[in-house]
């Protein structure tokens, strides 16, 4: 069965899927203005590396040239190089095209790599393995891609990427010890050249910083819950800037980024992508790209004020109608508002929704803590928070998509109490849906599963349909994204 047929089943059932009013997703491509630069499912970049990395903790399971995993048994050794007993490939084929385009420069370095304790801590070894490639394509005077590794073809350069090098040894004095350690085998992969590719500290900090900022993480898309695998330097699509609503997305097959667009686009150069997630809240966001990427971001889900009233709404105590809450209500002591339908006011509903807005704020903040003792809350006091905030922030609210998705993994993980987490889970993701349509998907497959497990086979059929058309219709029916998507839900 296919997703059309799983389709027309859902619309036995009475479920009318084409409607676009009833599926978001299909409503831009129904749109019928030509005058777009880009429309949906349109593809702005398809792109190979430049260079890209595997990341160390997934050497022994991937393969070190395409990324995949190789299918093979749990207590088999991938396939090493013979030289350094430290790249696994996935087949003969990808060692051949690794060593002649890649590893054999790096391959005298990197043997008995594995006994130096040292590379062993925080991030070591990874940024060695990057800056071993990106100096070989500088030796051999590759500053740019190919002809054809982009298309369109991109005359952006390493050069001209940025470093903020100075922001960036800031933020990382760890890297002063870092360098220590990863000199002699940066000297070694100097050696033979008398232009010194990495011949100090501050190139050193300049060569990781354009990566740092540049990169795109790329993902193993087989893997049910879409992990990263590695990461790489793409000329053209790094050009692309960020948005927290982002109308293009980033999809891999391999290592091939391809950049497709989520929604029409007026003009070429309004492209942006998300290089963070962009279901976080406003000041998580705004700090990690400042901290990270060194900008502020000036997107309408971090600027434009009505948006933001929108993403914090209340619901009106006496109609249920959004009321939205601007930078002026969320003041102290400001003027209850009234509702934009019934006119009405409720001081007593205003300040239960403040309230549980700066709780939902600190349950989400305290969520990404590490640390078990600052997570200390009992499930009683989840459940509490979330049904309080359920009561009196409207049902779209972002922060309480936020809140919904933490509370899914820490009930989850707390309690292994599958049944509730996912019902926040789901909860989460109708409401990604409404502010960042195209990131809502990752969890689909966990939910489907559970869904068809609770034999609540209309809500499952609605969900593959979905994402079914989404992938299909945006990311293209031959993607990986697609093939795995179908390949899960027939392993159901
Ligand atoms: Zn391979
Ligand atoms: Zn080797
Ligand atoms: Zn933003
Ligand atoms: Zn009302």
């Amino acid at each position: 069965m296919d997703i059309s047929s799983l389709v027309r089943e859902a619309q036995d059932r009475g479920l009318n899927l084409a409607d676009p009013e009833e599926n978001v997703f299909l409503a831009d491509l129904v749109d019928g203005k030509s005058d777009f630069a880009y429309k949906v499912g349109d593809t702005v970049f398809k792109c190979e590396p430049w260079i890209f990395s595997l990341y160390a903790n997934k050497l022994r399971s991937h393969c070190y040239h395409c990324l995949r995993r190789p299918d093979i048994a749990e207590d088999q050794e991938i396939r090493r190089c013979m030289g350094c007993r430290f790249a696994g490939y996935c087949s003969e084929n990808c060692q051949i095209a690794d060593w002649k385009n890649r590893h054999k420069p790096e391959c005298a370095i990197l043997k008995g790599i594995i006994a130096d304790k040292r590379l062993e801590s925080e991030g070591n070894l990874d940024r060695l393995l990057v800056l071993l490639k990106i100096m070989t394509k500088l030796k051999r005077k590759e500053k740019g891609s190919a002809p054809g590794d982009c298309t369109p073809e991109s005359p952006r350069t390493f050069d001209d990427l940025m470093s903020h090098e100075e922001e960036f040894l800031d933020l990382r004095p760890e890297l002063k010890e870092s360098y220590l350690v990863l000199k002699p085998y940066l000297d070694r992969a100097d050696v033979e050249k008398k232009r010194k590719i990495c011949p100090d500290f501050p190139t050193f900090i300049r060569l990781l910083g354009k990566f740092y900022i540049n990169n795109f993480a790329l993902y193993d898309l087989q893997h049910p819950n879409v992990v990263a695998v590695g990461r790489g330097i793409y000329l053209g699509p790094s050009i692309l800037d960020h948005s927290c609503v982002p109308n293009a997305l980033q999809v891999d097959v391999g290592k091939t980024v391809t950049i497709k667009v989520i929604r029409n686009i007026d003009k070429a150069e309004n492209v942006r992508i998300a290089y963070i997630s962009p279901f976080d809240l406003l000041e998580n966001r705004k700090s990690y790209l400042e901290k990270r990427y060194f900008f502020t971001c000036d997107c309408p889900g971090c600027a434009d004020p009505e948006t933001i009233a929108k993403r914090n709404a209340m619901k009106c105590s006496n109609c249920a109608t959004s009321i939205p809450l601007g930078a002026e209500n969320l003041r102290q002591c400001s003027k209850t508002p009234a509702c934009p339908q019934c006119n009405k006011t409720n001081q007593e509903a205003f300040h239960r929704a403040l309230k549980s807005l700066a709780e939902l704020r600190a349950f989400i903040v305290e969520s990404k803590l590490n640390d078990k003792n600052t997570r200390k809350r009992s499930q009683d006091d989840i459940r509490a928070l979330m049904s309080t905030a359920c009561e009196v922030l409207a049902s779209d609210n972002f922060v309480l998509g936020v809140a919904h998705h933490d509370a899914a993994s820490r009930l989850l993980t707390l309690s292994g109490n599958l049944n509730e987490g996912m019902e926040h889970l789901l909860a989460a993701v109708s409401i990604r849906r409404e502010h960042v349509r195209d990131y809502c998907y990752h969890p689909c497959f966990l939910i489907v599963k559970w869904l068809a497990q609770q034999e609540r086979f209309m809500e499952a059929f609605a969900l593959i349909a979905e994402v079914g058309d989404y992938f299909r219709l945006v990311v293209g029916e031959n993607s990986q994204m697609y093939q795995a998507w179908i390949g899960n839900v027939f392993d159901l």
